[in-house]
């Protein structure tokens, strides 16, 4: 998912650790190269920015410049300043589904693959939490959308509200909230509408249903493949709803990397998990660590 990014660093970091002695122009010049390569994955320029000034402060300093092996510290350097900039100073809590019936609202724009991974997750909680999962489709717009959840529920034996014709979002949300409580389920889904751009009556109706649920999680499902796109739909979606926590898919993709890179810094917000692929498996908990390791190669 980061292969350009990462070749691009490991051309710079393969050079600066065969060189030896490194001189802090020599750093320099390489964090020069490292800002290229960050804002050609689709980092946004202002955490390209930080990025290249507060590794460049701590390894231009004598104790790794004159260091027996400057290059691998000024690596590992990198390295912990990725892990900062993809999750933050901590690493983000498990998600706050304790109280049942815990209530999770999935948004997103249209096409983001909301749907797919409102199932991924049910099957998540379900396999690895024990939790008994309750899934509603609230796109009244698109049936087969909603269909569409159903068959997912059928096909990893998670349960999905009955679609009943001609209700609202919010009617479904009250129904989904009801059943969850009587039917003694862990957690409840709302996989709300989604639209092909951010309007006024898609968050209209995305912020009744959340006053309705009062949702525990409210995760924005992005296209990670959208680079600084998918950045400004977090935020955006952030203003109008509030967002707790981002799911980015299509990280199986040949995508650059600039939304994972910018997520947290530009939003403040977590990525809580990446998609990998259209089968139900592939949902992966974010793990900045793995991550920068992966970017490291
Ligand atoms: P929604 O309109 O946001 O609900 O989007 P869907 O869940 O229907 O997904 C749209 C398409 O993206 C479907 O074909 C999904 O299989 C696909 N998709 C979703 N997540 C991923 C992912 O992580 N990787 C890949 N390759 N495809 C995905």
């Amino acid at each position: 998912m980061f292969e350009n990014l990462s070749d691009r660093l490991g051309g710079v970091f393969d050079r600066l650790t065969k060189q030896g002695a490194l001189s802090e122009d020599d750093v320099t010049a390489a964090m020069r190269e490292v800002r290229v390569a960050l804002l050609e994955a689709d980092v946004s320029l202002p955490v390209a920015r930080g990025f290249v000034k507060s590794v460049t402060a701590k390894a231009t300093g004598s104790a790794v410049t004159k260091s027996v092996t400057p290059g691998q510290q000024v690596v590992k350097i990198v390295h912990d300043e990725l892990i900062k900039v993809l999750q933050g100073e901590d690493a983000p809590e498990a998600l706050r589904i304790d109280n049942p019936p815990a209530p999770i609202l999935m948004v997103g724009l249209q096409g983001s693959g909301k749907t797919t991974t409102t199932a991924k997750l049910a099957k998540r909680l379900k396999d690895r939490e024990k939790k008994r999962v309750l899934m509603a489709s609230l796109d009244t717009n698109r049936p087969a959308a909603m269909e569409q959840l159903a068959i997912l529920g059928q096909q990893i034996g998670v349960d999905t509200l009955p679609i009943v014709p001609g209700e609202s979002a919010v009617q479904i949300a009250k129904r989904a909230k009801q059943q969850a409580s009587l039917g003694g389920y862990d957690v409840y889904m709302l996989d709300t509408a989604g639209r092909l751009h951010i309007d006024q009556v898609l968050m209209d109706e995305v912020q009744a249903v959340r006053d309705i649920a009062t949702p525990r999680e409210t995760l924005l499902v992005v296209d990670g493949l959208t680079g600084q796109d998918a950045v400004n739909v977090a935020t955006e979606f952030d203003g109008k709803v509030g967002v707790s926590g981002v799911v980015l898919t299509r990280m199986d993709g040949d995508g650059r990397g600039g939304a994972a890179l910018s997520m947290r810094a530009v939003t403040g917000k977590p990525i809580r998990f990446v998609g990998l692929g259209e089968k139900m498996d592939a949902l992966e908990g974010f793990d900045a660590q793995r991550i920068a390791g992966r970017i490291l190669g």
